[in-house]
């Protein structure tokens, strides 16, 4: 399923090609990975042999023969390498170990993540992957490192520096230098749609796909774009902000500052306030679960969900059809925990949209589906992001990460942290 790279694939990105063909095709001769890649025979004998040493791909058989002498199958050592993604939300913490394929081996959640103090959260990240470790039993030495996602934006060297009301005491704090001080691993930052969308490349779902979007609504919308397996980072991370479109000149005032957003007039907070106010009965516990419940509602033919959640999609779509001409996409994986629940509501109306207006489309289809890891996703995506950039870096994402013992790690270059 992967794409050929071409054949002027930098010294920088080789292992990472390299490794995402393998990847990709489960088992692979080294003629293949040179067809494939574009590389010399001697190139990648080369990369595979340093890859064999790390322990990362290993000789699994050989393949039918065809003449000759059969080549060598190569395959990823899936146990080699694992990577803990933690999602970070007003309702709780979600945690998982993936290992180098991708795979989720280990999965922890905990309730309420009192997100009014974060050094008492970062307290209780230390000891919830104490337990998440020990319970799936793998070798911490194996552990590269831990993607810590949230809600953006993002900035480099800090944290987030432009919060939402609700979490004002994350401003300027340093999440990525406490969390390393306090577990002893390199940390990653990264905001929930940017990390889902390589958990969805990491993943292995992106089928023919050559640029695709997630479009992510968790507590807000906002989405993640790969282009031919590269993230898309922008200037500071902080790219795709399509719940920040303005599609209302004179509409509500958003938090972002703008007026009209997207966002302010269909995120999922807003669609909340919306149901209560015309009188729809939800259980006030916090805007996801009266989400989810009033998602429940809509698929069980509530005429008043519905019309929200409805009118949520129209908008929503406005934002799809902006990404979707603006980056000439051919795919978009609705995902997140709103999708989780309501993606099936709102895949119609994008559907609907882009096939109406989507510039492109009378040169190639788009297609719209639904995240198979859409409920956690960014926990997922995190994981990845740590072993896409420690074990197969990309040109345009090179934040090596640093170990914690090294001096340089307590102030990372403003592009060394995301
Ligand atoms: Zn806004």
């Amino acid at each position: 399923m992967s794409t050929a790279v071409g054949p002027r694939v930098s010294h920088l990105s080789t292992q990472a090609a390299l490794l995402d063909v393998i990847r990709g095709a489960g088992r692979i001769s080294r003629v293949d990975l040179a067809r494939r890649t574009g590389l010399t025979g001697a190139t990648v004998s080369i990369v595979v042999r340093k890859l064999i040493d790390e322990g990362m791909v290993v000789e699994a058989g050989r393949a039918e023969s065809t003449g000759g002498k059969p080549a060598v199958l190569l395959e990823l050592d899936p146990d080699a390498r694992f990577a803990i993604g933690v999602h970070l939300e007003q309702s709780g913490i979600t945690y998982v170990l993936s290992n180098l394929g991708g795979a989720v081996v280990g999965r922890w959640r905990h309730t309420g993540a009192e997100t009014g103090d974060p050094s008492r959260v970062v307290e209780r990240i230390s000891l919830d992957l104490t337990a998440l470790i020990e319970s799936v039993g793998v070798e911490p030495d194996l552990i590269v490192g831990l993607g810590v996602v949230s809600p953006g934006p993002l900035t480099g060297s800090v944290g987030m520096a432009l919060t939402r009301p609700t979490m004002n005491a994350w401003t300027d704090f340093p999440l990525a230098e406490a969390l390393q001080r306090a577990t002893g691993l390199p940390v990653m930052l990264e905001n929930d749609a940017t990390a889902a969308a390589v958990g969805e490349y990491w993943a292995g779902t992106r089928g023919s796909s050559t640029c695709f979007a997630a479009l992510y609504m968790g507590v807000g919308l906002g989405s993640g774009l790969m282009v031919r397996g590269d993230l898309y980072r922008g200037a500071s991370s902080n790219t795709g902000e399509v719940g920040h479109i303005c599609v209302e000149l004179d509409g509500p005032q958003c938090w972002c500052g703008g007026r009209g957003c997207v966002e302010a007039l269909a995120g999922p907070e807003v669609v909340v306030a919306q149901a209560r106010a015309a009188g729809v009965d939800l259980p006030g516990t916090g805007h996801d679960k009266d989400f989810a419940a009033l998602t429940r509602l809509a698929l069980a033919d509530d005429d008043r969900a519905k019309e929200i959640l409805h009118r949520s999609a129209r908008y929503v779509a406005l934002a799809a059809q902006a990404l979707a001409n603006l980056m000439d996409l051919d795919r978009i994986v609705l995902t997140g925990p709103a999708f989780a629940q309501a993606g099936s509501l709102y895949v119609p109306a994008i559907r609907d949209q882009l096939d109406r207006s989507f510039f492109a489309r009378t040169t190639h289809p788009i297609e719209v589906d639904i995240s198979l890891h859409a409920a956690e996703a960014a926990a997922i995506g995190g994981a990845a992001l740590v072993l896409q950039s420690e074990l197969a870096p990309r040109a345009s994402s090179t934040r090596a990460l640093r170990s914690p013992t090294s001096s340089r790690v307590l102030r990372l270059p403003a592009h060394a942290i995301h």
